[in-house]
């Protein structure tokens, strides 16, 4: 086993003890350092002490709840967040909302799933950067700052939602299907959950402007035209 250090820690929100209990033994058990809080104005404290590699969060919590947590904490940087789910209806929330969570697994969940969505989003946050720049539409895409800039102001995505942007402009020109994207962005199967592609999609729109030139195809899904 490595070392906790080596992995780094965890900050871990969430008030059902059961479920927080068993994150924990498992998580630690694979050489993460764990740390719990079960509302979320502790949940900020925490964060702001231990700077933690990656943040797993409950929606549904007392006081502030964990829609405003991931909020909050993405005012001070682009650390990982995946949040934990109970409805169906939350999930939508945490897709529809502009709260900039990374990606989200819904109860219940098994501790090796949580496990390999972890790997997945600490894979992604920390690939080494290379310097490009693509320039889309008079939007210029940074990949080493991931960075979107308009007429020199900056357009703030979230992390995904910089991803999804990026391979869009890799495979300009390309028609891609929900279950491509869903396979390079998020890098696993989701079980059909190709909705979040949908929501990344509509909040990229937004940001972009309508100008920007991400076609919808009909029953296939999407292309970022030439
Ligand atoms: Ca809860």
């Amino acid at each position: 086993m490595s070392n906790p250090t080596e992995k780094g820690s965890v900050l871990l929100v969430e008030d059902e003890e059961n479920i927080a209990d068993l994150v924990q033994v498992y998580l630690e058990r694979e050489g993460y350092k764990v740390t719990k809080t079960a509302t979320g104005e502790d949940a900020i404290e925490a964060y702001a002490a231990v700077r933690p590699r990656v943040v797993l969060l409950d929606v549904g919590l007392p006081g502030i709840d964990g829609i405003e947590v991931c909020k909050r904490i993405r005012e001070h940087g682009s650390v990982p967040v995946i949040m934990l789910t109970a409805r169906d209806s939350e999930i939508d929330k945490v897709l529809g909302l502009e709260i900039g969570a990374d990606d989200y697994v819904t109860k219940p969940f098994s501790p090796r799933e949580l496990l390999a969505r972890i790997k997945a989003v600490l894979r992604r946050s920390e690939t080494v950067p290379t310097i490009e720049v693509r320039e889309i539409a008079g939007r210029s895409i940074d990949r080493g700052r991931r960075e979107v800039r308009h007429d020199e102001e900056v357009i703030a995505l979230t992390p995904k939602e910089f991803d999804l942007l990026w391979y869009l402009t890799e495979n300009k020109g390309l028609v891609l299907t929900r279950d491509q994207i869903m396979d390079a962005v998020w890098g696993y199967e989701y079980y059909g959950e190709t909705r979040t592609v949908d929501a990344h999609i509509r909040q990229l729109r937004k940001k972009l402007g309508d100008d920007f030139p991400i076609r919808t195809k009909w029953g296939i899904g999407y292309q970022l035209e030439p």
